[in-house]
């Protein structure tokens, strides 16, 4: 970091941080007309007319553009609204043909939501969304990388039309870290509705952040600067560390922080100043005069509402209460829907779903975290764990030995079906040896006979273990148990 402020200086100041964030809908086709919204075709073969801006043409809203973005307003808690309006923002830039982008402006279809995210000690902060809007996205301009780059900028109109929602926060972050923790949060509940993919590479998700900072206790926001798409959360805290200790030091020197939009460098860890205040666009919004008003009536608001999957905090908090396990492991496991999907299908298929939770923590978390892997580069499979999960519960194979089959296992990189098909203890299925190891036991155990007939019946338990222990375990449990209650209650 170039700048320098004290610790001292630094905690005499407060940061204020909104974040604007566009999020790409996962729709086959365009915002307003029937081309392809997909991602990767060669340049300008996903357009017609309506997404050329072509005279003429008229935009007909994609339902499903809609019904994304609702169900996206939902998960962040907004309030709908029932008939929103879309708005032209006026704008000349070369990767926007029509001169104009289509969006919301006074009337979005969603406002007022929230996320609460982690804050220091434990506690929750709940951190504010203004509004979630609709909008298409414009054109990309390619300055580099190809044949006549240093003469032309070339443009790609395949992204032109298709469609967004932004979600605008209150100026309710104070630190980067929590700008950090409100954007983890936000794109794990996007992907959880399944609206987005939130690829950052490939731009379906993209960030740009409002901040000030302020003498701590004063209630007025500073002047704020506006930081440009950054295209990792790691480089939005990054940009926002340096950008308020910039502007506490401007500040600090007796300066006044201009209002301006700056561009993060992440190689030099700096920003730059781009254009200021005076260079700012007026977009000129008025309403879109070839667009109905969008009406989301409450029986269609209901039908969204039903699609909508059951969101990652709801998730961790019944999984802790279902499968008894700690909330650290159900923040681990809900990282992903696909993740906790899995862990799911795996535990319910078990006989125990909560040996399937006790093993996932004792056994494959120590494991992973000693060798330095995340969960979804563990050798053995949720699958895996219910199997191993299961052999335990029937008796099959000791804890002793599923621990050498897990360390096995994580040696060979290969998953438990595989290692136990390799391992598995030659099972004793001989009726005439089981029976001698039984006689054997009860002829060693009079006591606990005695008790049995008396009607003591889960003595049944210890002779079952003394079976067990005689044969190192590869007794077959099935025959084990028949026989000896056969035998003991002949
Ligand atoms: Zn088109």
């Amino acid at each position: 970091m170039a700048t320098a402020v004290s610790p001292d200086v630094r905690t005499k100041y407060e940061a204020v941080i909104g974040l604007e964030v566009h999020v790409q809908l996962l729709t086959v086709t365009k915002a307003f007309c029937g081309c392809s919204a997909k991602f990767g075709a060669p340049p300008n073969t996903n357009v017609c007319p309506v997404c050329l801006g072509l005279p003429g043409a008229l935009p007909v809203l994609n339902r499903k553009a809609v019904e994304y973005a609702v169900r996206a307003a939902m998960a962040l808690n907004c309030t709908m609204r029932e008939t929103s309006i879309f708005a032209r923002k006026n704008y000349f830039y070369p990767d926007l043909p029509k001169g104009y982008q289509i969006s919301q402006y006074d009337r979005p279809v969603a406002e007022h939501g929230y996320i609460d995210v982690a804050g220091v000690n434990g506690a929750t902060r709940r951190i504010g969304i203004t509004r979630l809007h609709l909008e298409e996205d414009a054109g990309k301009s390619m300055h580099d990388g190809l044949p006549d780059s240093a003469h032309y900028t070339y443009v790609d109109l395949n992204r032109s039309g298709v469609p967004l929602v932004e979600i605008v926060s209150e100026p309710d972050m104070r630190s980067p870290d929590e700008a950090y923790e409100y954007l983890t949060r936000l794109k794990e509940i996007i992907l959880y509705t399944g609206v987005s993919d939130c690829n950052m590479e490939e731009g379906s998700l993209r960030c740009d952040a409002n901040v000030s900072v302020r003498p701590r206790g004063e209630q007025k926001f500073g002047t704020k600067a506006e930081v440009k798409n950054v295209n990792s959360f790691r480089f939005i805290r990054e940009a926002l560390e340096y950008e308020i200790e910039r502007q506490i030091e401007t500040v600090e020197s007796g300066e006044k922080v201009i209002q301006e939009t700056r561009l993060y460098n992440p190689s030099e860890g700096k920003t730059y100043s781009m254009r200021s205040k005076e260079e700012a666009h007026d977009y000129r919004y008025f309403p879109e005069p070839d667009l109905m008003p969008l009406v989301v009536d409450a029986k269609w608001q209901a039908q969204i509402r039903s699609r909508l999957a059951e969101l990652p905090e709801a998730r961790r908090q019944r999984m802790i209460t279902e499968y008894g396990i700690t909330a650290y492991d159900a923040g681990v496991l809900t990282a992903t829907r696909s993740l906790a999907d899995q862990f799911e299908e795996a535990a319910r298929s078990a006989k125990n779903p909560k040996r399937v939770a006790n093993l996932l923590q004792s056994e494959i978390m120590g494991r992973l975290k000693m060798r330095g892997l995340a969960i979804e580069q563990s050798p053995i499979s949720m699958k895996g764990i219910a199997m191993s999960a299961d052999l335990v519960e029937s008796g099959a194979i000791s804890g002793k030995m599923l621990k050498d089959l897990y360390d096995f296992a994580f040696e060979r990189n290969q998953d438990f079906p595989a290692v136990y098909e390799q391992k598995k203890p030659q099972q004793i299925t001989d009726t005439t040896t089981i029976e001698k190891m039984i006689d054997e036991v009860i002829a060693a155990s009079p006591k606990q006979v005695e008790q049995y007939r008396a009607g003591k019946k889960t003595v049944a338990g210890f002779f079952v273990g003394q079976v067990m222990k005689a044969s190192k375990g590869q007794a077959n449990p099935a025959l084990v148990n028949e026989i000896l209650s056969r035998k003991l209650d002949a």
